[in-house]
């Protein structure tokens, strides 16, 4: 037979058959030659050994050396053709609990088995050797029995086999196990040659048996990496690391490559096995597939990964402090505003018990620790989600006063999985917003209740009323609560809303306005305006309304009433110039005309008749332009006043002159107004100046101040002052402090200074003391169109 002859009937590799069948020439028992290129065929020579134990029978039986194998183990006997024994040794008389005395009787009368009979016939029939295994119950014990035909009869060699069979028996029934196992087995001989492998580990392998067993640990196609997927040096491979150390591997995890190009994670238990003397003859490896676990393992690290990067980069930069809980509820890790919040660090809080580090460190910084941590705690049994809740840190020793929201939510998958994200969030600053969003809101409430003569309201973005009250409201019989929760355009009518609505937006948008309405009847005065919070948010509109019905009315008549004077100072002024212009023009031409026949007391008394006729005059003139100030006035233009000072120095050079007045000034500004009306109190202020000067020359100073977006102007002199009790009756008409004698004027110079300072928008007064000098003073809006 060839080699591959060999191997396919034993079921063994080519190489150790060839191993086995070499053996077994070195002993004799074969011949072998080589035939072809690489070929080579094995024999078994014809030898008598098949044919031994008939000439031994015959020996021992014909001549009679019986005696020879009554010292072989094994039971042997001789029968004649009548199946009688001729001889048994001493085992066989053992196995037949027989003596020499059996000689002569018949085999059959003792309990033989029916396959053993039937051999015996078959025998003594064919006249050939016939071989068995046959059980013999009697004694539990298995026989292989040869049966030779001889001339005489039969010879009956018998070996007891019980133990071998009961070996095979336990063999097989190891073999079955190693063949079903789950686990691949294989066993490697110690020249790294694999022996053996079970059907399972041809599986993880990915190769046949055959395959296997040819693969060599050298191979290249046997590539072993480690975890890390490096390939694996040979002396940490396990087949390399018995033979080294003579010990066992345990759980030696690597990855091999199959043929299909698959990379299959492999758990390898691997032990020696020795022969007699003590040397390493082979090695048995009990193989696992664990590259699902190897793979999940995988997953996990990566999500580990990924989860603590993302905790990392997101939760640890995040002002959200952050506890993750494992499924025990312990504390796996906490980013840098749980530290900050609860003032402890990493190392105190990592690793505990959540239960416990809130009893232990958490609870005790909350006003009510109890509320707090059944709180938290209430949703670990059930796993659910949280509702927010918040709660307030006392602020005691280096923990600052605050408020806390907290919530939570079940982790349901990952690493973590039945394990808890709570969250913690420093709501303080909210806390007191809302607080103070309060406090402001009840202070407009009260204001809003209580308004006097008016009423208010806050409205929201959609325009509705949130609040409304006031005094008005009550006059009107209005209820306040009509009106909360009512937008403007449910309240009033069209052409209202068109008006206000405009009003309101502009609230909103953080602009105030001023306006004025009339509604039911009532004049009203509105301002809306925006309300802010601390942050200078809007938060809602204000709308405040005065009743100015009286005002108005009161305004109107005044107006009225005014015009009323004007039309009766003027009509009298225009309507006396013509009887005085008659009473002087006669008084001239008595003077003329009689002159000569007057006595001294005669002449003397015309010329007052003239004089006072012609101060009259100058009254009416004066009351005239009074009364026309406001409907003869120019519209307001930009005057520099400047110019209105040089023009009045000019007019009043004579008089400056004739005193020898000192007049400086500052540089005036431009003013909005009416550049003869503001001429003509210049004229006033700077001649009274002069005239009041009392003895010394007049030093007189004229200066301008900003004040917002007025100026306020100055005249001031050295002269000899006012009382205060009289400074308020000097602007009125007509009202002098000095007789015609002592200061010639119409008084009337400051009533019409007043009325063209008022007329701007202005005031003036008086600052004096009795010869200390005075200081008039007036103040006139800036001009819009220049700064200067
Ligand atoms: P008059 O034509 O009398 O000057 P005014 O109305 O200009 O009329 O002034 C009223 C009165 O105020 C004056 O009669 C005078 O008594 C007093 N008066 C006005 N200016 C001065 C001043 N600069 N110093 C002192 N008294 C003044």
């Amino acid at each position: 037979m060839t080699t591959t002859e060999v191997a396919e009937q034993l079921d063994l590799g080519r190489r150790s058959t060839y191993e086995r069948l070499e053996r077994l020439v070195g002993h004799d028992r074969l011949d072998t030659k080589k035939v072809g290129g690489n070929g080579r065929v094995w024999w078994q020579p014809f030898t008598d050994g098949q044919a031994l134990p008939k000439g031994q029978e015959r020996d021992a039986v014909d001549s009679d050396l019986g005696k020879v194998f009554d010292r072989i183990s094994d039971g042997f006997y001789a029968l004649d053709e009548e199946l009688r024994f001729r001889y048994l040794n001493d085992t066989a008389a053992d196995l037949f609990e027989l003596n020499e005395d059996a000689i002569g009787s018949d085999i059959r009368t003792e309990n033989l088995t029916e396959t053993y009979e039937n051999a015996l016939y078959e025998s003594l029939e064919t006249q050939e050797v016939v071989v068995f295994e046959d059980y013999y119950p009697p004694w539990d014990k298995w026989f292989l029995n040869a049966i030779y035909p001889s001339e005489s009869g039969l010879s009956v060699y018998s070996r007891d086999i019980t133990e071998r069979k009961r070996r095979e028996r336990e063999l097989s029934r190891y073999e079955t196990i190693v063949e079903t196992s789950p686990i691949g087995i294989t066993i490697v001989d110690s020249d790294g040659e694999m022996q053996f492998a079970n059907d399972r580990a041809e599986e993880i392998y990915g190769r046949s048996k055959d395959r296997i067993n040819d693969l060599s640990f050298d191979d290249p196609e046997w590539t072993e990496v480690d975890v890390d997927g490096e390939p694996l040096p040979d002396d940490e491979k396990p087949f390399p690391q018995i033979m080294e150390s003579g010990e066992p591997v345990f759980d030696h995890v690597s990855g091999i490559s199959r043929p299909d190009g698959e990379r299959v994670w492999i758990s390898i238990n691997g032990a020696p096995v020795y022969d007699d003397h003590g040397e390493i003859e082979s090695a048995v490896f009990a193989i696992e597939n664990i590259t699902e676990r190897k793979e999940r393992e995988q997953a996990l690290r990566e999500s580990e990964a990924r989860y603590r990067s993302l905790t990392n980069d997101v939760l640890d930069t995040s002002d959200v402090g952050t506890f993750i809980l494992n499924s025990d509820f312990e504390v796996v890790w906490i980013n840098e505003a749980i530290e900050e919040f609860f003032g402890l660090d990493r190392e105190t809080i990592v690793g505990r018990n959540k239960r416990a580090l809130i009893e232990a460190e958490i609870a005790g910084i909350f006003e009510e620790p109890e509320r707090f941590a059944n709180r938290v705690t209430a949703t670990y049994e059930d796993n659910t989600y949280t509702e927010e809740f918040e709660s307030h840190v006392l602020g005691e020793g280096s923990l600052e006063e605050r408020w806390v929201n907290h919530w939570s939510q079940p982790i349901e998958s990952g690493l973590y999985a039945g394990g808890r994200i709570e969250h913690y969030t420093d709501i303080t600053e909210r806390k007191e917003r809302e607080r103070a969003l309060e406090e402001s809101e009840r202070r407009y409430r009260t204001l809003v209740k209580n308004f006097p003569n008016g009423a208010v309201g806050l409205f929201d973005d959609d325009l509705q009323y949130t609040a409304i009250g006031g005094e008005l409201l009550d006059a009107t019989g209005v209820s306040p609560e009509d009106r909360i929760g009512n937008s403007v355009y449910d309240i009033y009518p069209d052409d209202i809303v068109e008006e206000i609505e405009p009003y309101f937006e502009a609230a909103l948008e953080g602009e105030a306005n001023s306006f004025e309405a009339e509604y039911n009847d009532q004049n009203l005065f509105a301002y809306t305006l925006p309300l802010r919070n601390d942050g200078g948010e809007v938060f809602a509109g204000m709308l405040v309304v005065q009743d100015v019905t009286e005002r108005r009315e009161y305004q109107r008549k005044l107006e009225e009433s005014n015009e009323r004077l004007e039309q009766f100072a003027y009509s009298v002024s225009h309507d006396l110039q013509e009887p005085l212009r008659m009473v002087t023009s006669y008084l001239q031409l008595i003077e003329n005309r009689y002159g000569d026949a007057l006595d001294e007391d005669g002449e003397e008394f015309v010329e007052f008749a003239i004089d006072g006729a012609e101060r009259m005059r100058q009254m009416i003139d004066g009351l005239l332009e009074y009364s026309r100030i406001e409907t003869r006035g120019d519209p307001f233009e930009p005057v520099d006043l400047d110019d209105v000072l040089d023009d009045v120095r000019d007019d009043l050079q004579m008089r400056i002159d004739e005193r020898n007045a000192d007049i400086t000034t500052d540089d005036l500004p431009c003013v909005d107004g009416d550049d003869n009306q503001l001429r003509q109190v210049f004229q006033n202020l700077l001649s009274n100046a002069i005239e009041y000067s009392g003895d010394e020359p007049p030093k007189v100073d004229i200066s301008a101040t900003r004040d917002g977006d007025r100026w306020s102007i100055s005249v001031q002199d050295n002269g000899i002052g006012i009382d205060p009790d009289e400074q308020e009756r000097i602007f009125e008409v007509f009202q002098r402090l000095h007789t015609h004698e002592e200061h010639s004027g119409t008084g009337i110079g400051l009533a019409l200074a007043r009325r063209v300072v008022e007329r701007h928008g202005g005031e003036i007064w008086v600052d004096s003391e009795p010869g200390e000098g005075s200081i008039f003073s007036f103040t006139l809006p800036a001009s819009q169109n220049q700064d200067e």
